[in-house]
């Protein structure tokens, strides 16, 4: 859903849609599961640079709302994701930065994205802010085992054997510690 400036003229325009899966591709490792729902509002906001000029803002402000499947970080195992969260972000035609006049929005008070001549395009903002959400490492459970560096059997399910001949070379020079105060006593 592509958004300009004149669709929100006389009125805002109100957003209530669902994206299916699939509409949007959000990462190789990030699935969605269920229907995306976004909820709210996008407005023109009018800044007026100087005596003359005055640039079109879109206001955007909505609710996400989705199921998603993240993989775990160690085993790659999925797990599920709820992706809730709320929005208030303002877009400035892109390329009208280049004179630093004084603007109604600073970028201090919100944060301030950019869109195409074209247009906004929901979606893209939609995708975005999911993966703005995501935690920054996901794991399965806290003390997730991983894989096994050898054979690639997930530890959490399997004690395979290779973990057992595989010594750190930290423990063997402990070991070999404890032999010579044993022998020293
Ligand atoms: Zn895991
Ligand atoms: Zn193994």
């Amino acid at each position: 859903m592509r958004i300009t400036p004149a669709d929100l003229v006389p009125d805002p325009l109100s957003l209530d849609l669902q994206l299916a899966p699939g509409v949007i591709d959000f990462a190789p490792d990030v699935r969605q599961t269920s229907p995306l729902k976004v909820r709210g509002a996008a407005d023109r906001i009018e800044e007026h640079i100087g005596p003359r000029q005055v640039v079109e803002d879109i206001r955007l402000r909505a609710t996400l709302k989705g199921d998603f499947e993240l993989l775990c970080a160690r085993c790659l195992d999925p797990i599920a994701y709820r992706a809730d969260q709320t929005f208030d972000l303002i877009f400035r035609p892109s390329g009208n930065d280049a004179e630093a006049g004084e603007r109604a929005i600073s970028e201090a008070e919100t944060e301030i994205g950019y869109y195409e001549q074209s247009g906004l395009l929901l979606e893209d903002v939609v995708r975005e802010q999911v993966l703005l959400s995501l935690p920054d490492r996901s794991l399965c459970r806290e003390d997730c085992k991983g894989l096994c560096a050898h054979c690639g059997g997930n530890l959490n399910e399997t004690a395979c054997n290779c973990s057992d001949e595989i010594v750190d070379p930290r423990w063997g020079a402990l070991q070999g510690l404890g032999a010579v105060r044993a022998d020293g006593k």
